[in-house]
């Protein structure tokens, strides 16, 4: 468990997993609106020396970033109605392909998610301060 108290912390523990992290690996995030995911994913794309700016795709369910150090490919899977989506846009070819795979709201696809990955969970403690945040990894 790590807990940050500002969003530099945040962004600044995602850039060490994306320093570390490998081709083909696959995290979901989880954690209510607001909480930091966004954040950590900024981070997380400088850690694989993305320079674009990472926003959330939150109307394309998928953003792919191919001039880092692997491809990134960033899902925000909030808004799907149904996940025959995830075939049409060929969600396959991503999880088990040679990027990183980042996936907010990954609990709405759960049936598809893969044997294995990191799932990091970012939750608020307000009893903690406004900008204290509890972050929990866990490989499945
Ligand atoms: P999400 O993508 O989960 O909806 P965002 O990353 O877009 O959330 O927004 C998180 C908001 O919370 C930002 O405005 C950020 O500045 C703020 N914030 C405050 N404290 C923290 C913290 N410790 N870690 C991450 N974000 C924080
Ligand atoms: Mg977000």
């Amino acid at each position: 468990m790590i807990e940050t108290f500002s969003p530099e912390e945040t962004f600044q523990l995602g850039q060490r997993l994306g320093e570390q992290a490998k081709p083909g690996e696959v995290y979901t995030l989880v954690g209510d609106l607001g909480v930091g995911k966004t954040v950590l994913t900024q981070g997380i794309a400088k850690g694989l020396l993305i320079e674009e700016p990472i926003c959330s795709p939150t109307f394309t369910i998928v953003q792919v970033y191919e001039e880092g150090r692997m491809p990134f490919y960033h899902f925000d899977v909030y808004r799907i109605g149904d996940i025959e989506e995830m075939d049409e846009i060929g969600y396959e070819d991503y999880f088990y392909g040679q990027g990183l795979t980042m996936i907010e709201w990954a609990n709405l696809i759960e049936e598809i998610l893969p044997e294995h990955y990191l799932e990091i969970r970012i939750e608020k403690d307000l009893q903690k301060g406004f900008d204290y945040r509890r972050i929990t990894m866990q490989e499945i």
